[in-house]
């Protein structure tokens, strides 16, 4: 149907008769056709098959077929079934017209023909043939369109329904979601809630019933601060202008008033919610118990500045108060407040001997008492230990702090009943008053604590107020503390030796070793200027163990040179704080090893508030020491506290009668050394009187019955050489013809006080 068409209609003419042929063709030629012509049918359809016909014009009669059989043929086959056939027939002929529109044809003309109506039928044949064609091109071009059309549509379609599709499932999705969030909010714990700008109530989660105990409907169209505590009202009211004005998230803490009257805290974050134009229309809520927490963290704050036992304001409150303080001091200019520092004396001995729970209650006594001599805007706080610090509030002057000192004193004269036992106390108090030109806390404890420390230097049971030569002599301290330890790095400490003789014999029983500081800048320092501080920092102990060493070497050497007699002993002072020392038998046991000394040759003075303390640790190292063959001896006996049924317990050899009670000998005032040296014989103890100066208190002393002395009247304490001097001469005296009466030549030059 694509064939290429000549502009001029092709007409194919079929007649076996040439005449007819040739008319026939010319006419149509002359009347502007392009034409063709066959005499038999095989050529008719060859010709139709191979080239653009546009009509036939057929005989009916042909030698070959019949007219019908050549237009059903070319109807039959596609190639040619659209070319319109006209049939030429006789007048004589027997057209059967049936026949020729039953196998095709469109019309007939009988012959002979007249020209014109070939023309005309021709003519209508081809302009049909053509409106035929043109009707077939537009109904294609129409069914192109339509299919195209349909096409597109069915594109659009498909697009619609992919986008319905969509559509759904997103529906879908959002119904799923809002779901879920409704499950959700319908059964977290969480109270969910939405507000109006206002604050009201629109929705509530069901959770408001557990949680609260409101049933959700009736809080909608309430106001949140309605059930919000007093207190928090105006915090709420502002904590949720923030989600309504700046549109930002806010979480706030605040109590809310339950069903039951009863308040919970809750925990409320709170996001504003906005409409398309950005605009806050409301808020969302959510909420939740943190009743729980908020308690823990009152409770955490209130165990982090108050004292556990006595429920006073610890340390860091004072700090935090006195901090403030400072700052007001500052702007204002003047004193303005006061500091006492208290600290109980002899509390120790009390947890000691009457155990922790004796002692804590009486920390609470106390506290109790304290309390009682302050006014309500004074605050009392515990400083740890048997420590109080007491801030005065705007006091006007010291006079006040002093009052308040002195009314703490006279209370605490009173004896305080714990459990049923009386126990008499007193304190030592440090006194500050407050100026502007402190700038921290840690130095207004600082200097109070430099007060503390006079008072309780001076004897305790008293005061002292703190000024600014206490401070120099606490910085002086600071520097002889660093002194001190480098001394011991440097091992400065040397040993004097002070010869103790038996009284009536006058024969040399031992030395006591006395520690000297050989000060690289201030040459020999006395034990007076250094061994409380050693004390108090601890350093006592590395200095004892030098001694202890240095006086074993000497042993060690004086054995080696066969100067010691039998039950010859060096006595060697040792500190509460070294006896308590766990390691302290270690230590012994080491420099005896090292020195090869035997302990039988050593003695150890303690003091009589070793003995006091009677706890287990300290009779189990008493009894180690005398398993070493180590003797023991009481320094300094009736200065302390004595107590007669401790000395009866253990194995103590010597009592040392203080060189007070020695200096006081008088004839008629012999009372106190007296009854010590009865009770050391009653004890089965022997005594040595310390001080000795005189020949007198020493022929005293014999009357008594004292067995031994040490003293100037005798000898100082001696360098090394001096000492070992002594002992050569004693040993060389002996070895001779018997000591004499008045036998003190073997002491020597320069050994005599
Ligand atoms: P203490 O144990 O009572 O020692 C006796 C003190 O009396 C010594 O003082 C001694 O020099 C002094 N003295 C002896 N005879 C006389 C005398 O006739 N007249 C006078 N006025 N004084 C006499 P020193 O050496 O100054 O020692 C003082 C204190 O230091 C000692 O008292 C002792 O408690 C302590 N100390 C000395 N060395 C050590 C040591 O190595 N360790 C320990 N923990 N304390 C020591
Ligand atoms: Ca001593
Ligand atoms: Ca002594």
């Amino acid at each position: 149907m694509s064939t290429i068409r000549s502009p001029k209609p092709t007409i194919l003419v079929v007649d076996d008769i040439s005449d007819n042929l040739h008319l026939l063709t010319r006419e149509l030629s002359a009347q502007g056709y392009e034409t063709r012509g066959v005499l038999t049918g095989t050529m008719a359809l060859t010709v139709a098959r191979s080239t653009p016909i546009d009509l036939i014009l057929l005989d009916i009669m042909l030698p070959d077929m019949d007219g019908y059989t050549v237009c059903q043929t070319l109807k039959a086959d596609a190639a040619t079934e659209a070319i319109p056939v006209i049939f030429l027939s006789a007048l004589d002929e027997a057209l059967d017209k049936v026949k020729a529109f039953a196998v095709g044809g469109i019309d007939y003309i009988t012959k002979p023909f007249k020209t014109a109506e070939v023309m005309a039928r021709v003519g209508t044949q081809l302009s049909l043939r053509q409106a035929q064609r043109q009707l077939e091109q537009f109904n294609q071009s129409l069914e192109e369109q339509v299919q195209q059309r349909t096409r597109e549509l069915g594109e659009v379609n498909q697009s619609l329904q992919v986008e319905i599709q969509m559509r759904r499932q997103v529906e879908q999705e959002l119904r799923d979601s809002e779901m879920r969030y409704r499950l959700i909010a319908d059964h977290m714990g969480d109270l969910v809630c939405l507000h109006d700008i206002g604050g009201q109530f629109l929705y509530v989660s069901p959770s408001a019933q557990p949680l609260l105990g409101h049933d959700p409907e009736t809080l909608i169209g309430k106001q949140i601060v309605d059930f919000c505590h007093a207190d928090d009202r105006e915090y709420l009211q502002l904590q949720f202008q923030t989600p309504l004005t700046s549109t930002e998230s806010m979480t706030s803490c605040y109590r809310f008033r339950c069903q039951s009257g009863r308040y919970l805290w809750l925990e409320t974050l709170a996001k504003p919610v906005l409409d398309r134009g950005g605009r806050v229309t409301g808020l969302v809520t959510s909420s939740r118990d943190v009743t729980r927490r908020v308690k823990m963290e009152k409770q955490l704050r209130y165990d982090s500045l108050h004292d556990a036992l006595t429920h006073l304001p610890n340390r860091d409150w004072l700090a935090k108060r006195l901090e403030l303080e400072i700052l007001q001091c500052q702007r204002y200019s003047q004193n303005c407040f006061g500091l006492l520092m208290i600290d109980l004396d002899r509390f120790k001995a009390v947890n000691d001997s009457l155990g922790h729970l004796t002692g804590d209650k009486l920390l609470i006594a106390v506290t109790n008492l304290l309390k009682g001599c302050v006014r309500d805007i004074d605050m009392v706080s515990r400083w740890g230990g048997d420590e109080f610090v007491i801030f005065l509030d705007r006091i006007a002057d010291l006079k006040e702090a002093i009052q308040v000192a002195e009314r703490i004193k006279t209370a605490l004269e009173s004896p305080i009943e714990v459990d049923g036992k009386i126990i008499f106390t007193s304190a030592s108090i440090g006194i500050l008053m407050g100026n502007s030109a402190y700038k921290t806390s840690n130095e207004i404890f600082r200097d109070v604590d430099i007060a503390l420390y006079r008072a309780k230097a001076s004897g305790r049971n008293r005061y002292e107020i703190f000024g600014l030569e206490m401070y120099q002599e606490a910085i002086a301290l600071l520097n002889l503390e660093n002194d001190l330890r480098l001394a011991i790095r440097q091992r400065d400490f040397i040993t004097y030796f002070q010869p103790i003789v038996a009284i009536p014999t006058q024969t040399l029983l031992g030395f006591e070793a006395l520690a000297r500081w050989q000060h690289r800048d201030r040459g020999l320092i006395m034990p007076g200027d250094f061994i409380d501080l050693a004390e108090d920092t601890g350093l006592i102990k590395p200095i004892g163990s030098q001694i202890l060493r240095q006086v074993c070497e000497m042993l060690k050497q004086w054995e080696h040179d066969d100067l010691l007699d039998q039950g010859f002993r060096v006595s060697v002072n040792v500190s509460g704080q070294q006896f308590r020392d766990p390691t302290f038998l270690a230590t012994i046991d080491q420099i005896l090893a090292e020195t090869g000394v035997r302990g039988d040759r050593l003695k150890l003075e303690i003091t009589e508030r070793v003995l006091l303390e009677q706890s287990d640790s300290i009779a189990h190292t008493l009894a180690e020491i005398t398993a070493r063959g180590i003797q023991l001896s009481i320094d300094d006996f009736g200065t302390g506290y004595s107590s007669l049924r401790y000395l009866s317990q253990f194995a103590v050899q010597s009592l040392k009668i203080d060189r007070s009670f020695v200096s006081q000998l008088e004839p008629h005032r012999q009372g106190i050394v007296q009854a010590i040296i009865d009770l050391a014989h009653n004890l089965e103890m022997d005594c040595i009187a310390e001080g000795v100066e005189t020949e007198e208190q020493r022929s005293q002393l014999q009357a008594l019955g004292c067995e031994a002395a040490q003293g100037y009247l005798f000898a100082r304490p001696l360098p090394l050489a001096a000492a070992s001097e002594v002992l050569r001469g004693w040993h060389g005296q002996r070895a001779g013809e018997g000591r004499g009466d008045g036998g003190m030549e073997w002491w020597g030059d320069g050994v005599m006080g």
